[in-house]
């Protein structure tokens, strides 16, 4: 993409988010990465008269080669850390996610939106007013219940006891003091009460692993009891899934994470046919898959904060809240938030 047509994007995307001439926002990069991204960004802050400036630290050493979420690079640098508790708005160019310090800066007000995948990507699913209106519909519907069945024809019948924990949503921009999203998205989560998720999940040909950027083969089958993973079983898959989550040595990666369900008629289920190298966000926001991932639930103000973290959005699965069916088979039912013409 040239840079002028990547420019628009971004302008359009601050100009969702609210930004104006009272504004400051700061960018954030890590080495020599998505220095364009950089420029589209300050360019776009500078038509709406915000004032702007990048923040750029120094590449990380060398890691394990696994995606360890939860370390954002920044504790070692303090004064960075206290600017961008001070500006409007954060572009995380670098991913902080389920660092303590995005959750610092996030306290002191500052509103963050992470912006790592392809820029054709971040075109095709740009955010609309009308999308999130239909997350924050979810949103309001997920906030209410008390507990989540997830079944499917393949043998999945898991139930999450609710209540314990905030609902969220992603809808791609973001124009509020404090709250964090992602370009691009498009689904509401919560997560299951602590020791509160029982069942059998069976993931079925086609369902996605993420950060594995991978669709599944063979069936892989969890057994989950009081809020952790106890058993996998299958195939390669699931060989490769248990494999994955031992070498972090850490029991708390079979913890059950947030759950919900996707909202974007865009997104494409085959998108990582597109876009192997990217984050996933199409795959996490395709309407009406279920996901629900295993790792930390920091993020929903839980005590789990290990590294270790999968996001597994799953094809044609029920999901009902308190009985009443949501998705069914893969389709939204509930008529306030299907997309048009679905
Ligand atoms: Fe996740």
């Amino acid at each position: 993409m040239d840079q002028n047509t990547f420019n628009t994007l971004c302008l359009q995307q601050l100009t969702l988010s609210g930004v104006n001439e009272s504004e400051t926002v700061a960018i954030l990069s890590q080495g020599a990465s998505r220095a364009s991204y950089a420029d589209a960004f300050l360019w776009a802050a500078q038509q709406l008269g915000a004032s702007a400036y990048h923040l750029r630290i120094a590449d990380a050493a060398p890691s394990s080669g696994a995606w360890a979420v939860g370390s954002s690079g920044l504790a070692e640098h303090p004064l960075a850390i206290q600017a961008l508790k001070e500006v409007d708005m954060l572009i995380d160019l670098k991913f902080l996610l389920f660092s303590k310090e995005q959750f610092e800066i996030q306290a002191a007000g500052t509103r963050i939106l992470t912006v790592v995948e392809p820029p054709e990507l971040l075109g095709r699913l740009m955010p609309t007013k009308e999308l999130r209106e239909r997350v924050e519909i979810g949103q309001e519907i997920l906030a209410k219940a008390s507990s989540m069945r997830i079944t499917s024809d393949g043998g999945t019948d898991v139930t999450y006891e609710l209540g314990m924990y905030p609902t969220m949503t992603e809808y791609g921009y973001n124009d509020e003091p404090g709250r964090w999203d992602h370009w691009p998205a498009a689904f509401v989560f919560t997560g299951g009460s602590d020791e509160g998720v029982n069942g059998r999940i069976v993931l079925s040909p086609g369902d996605v692993l993420l950060p594995f950027n991978t669709y599944v083969q063979t069936p892989v089958e969890l057994t989950i009891e009081n809020g952790f993973v106890q058993d996998i079983r299958g195939g390669l898959d699931a060989e490769l899934l248990k494999s994955y989550i031992e070498t972090f040595n850490d029991p708390r990666g079979y913890g059950m994470s947030h759950v919900g369900w996707g909202l974007d008629h865009r997104a494409h289920w085959h998108g990582l046919t597109q876009f192997g190298g990217g984050m996933g966000m199409e795959l996490r926001s395709f309407y009406g898959n279920v996901m629900f991932s295993i790792g930390p639930n920091n993020e929903l103000g839980g005590p789990n904060d290990t590294p270790c973290h999968f996001d597994i959005p799953m094809r044609n699965n029920s999901l009902f809240l308190d009985d009443e069916p949501i998705v069914v088979k893969g389709e939204i039912v509930v008529p306030e938030m299907r997309a048009a013409g679905r």
